[in-house]
């Protein structure tokens, strides 16, 4: 049994939940073809890498920020 309900095209296929449950909280209209609005799309395709680098940069750019 299926309690999945798909995303229409033209959706953005975030999905989210647990153990089978899943649901698209996600309205954002995207491009045909395109799975994920751009929101989504960045979090998606960030790799392990990318993210770490970007925790260690996130702390100084907002000093950065800050003394400009
Ligand atoms: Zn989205």
């Amino acid at each position: 049994m299926s309690m999945i309900s798909l995303p229409r095209s033209g959706q953005c296929k975030w999905a989210e939940g647990t153990g089978g449950n899943y649901y698209f909280p996600c309205k954002n209209r995207v491009t045909p073809g395109v799975s994920y609005c751009d929101e989504h799309r960045a979090l998606v395709y960030i790799s392990p890498e990318e993210r770490r680098r970007q925790r260690s940069e996130a702390p100084q750019l907002v000093q950065r920020k800050a003394a400009a």
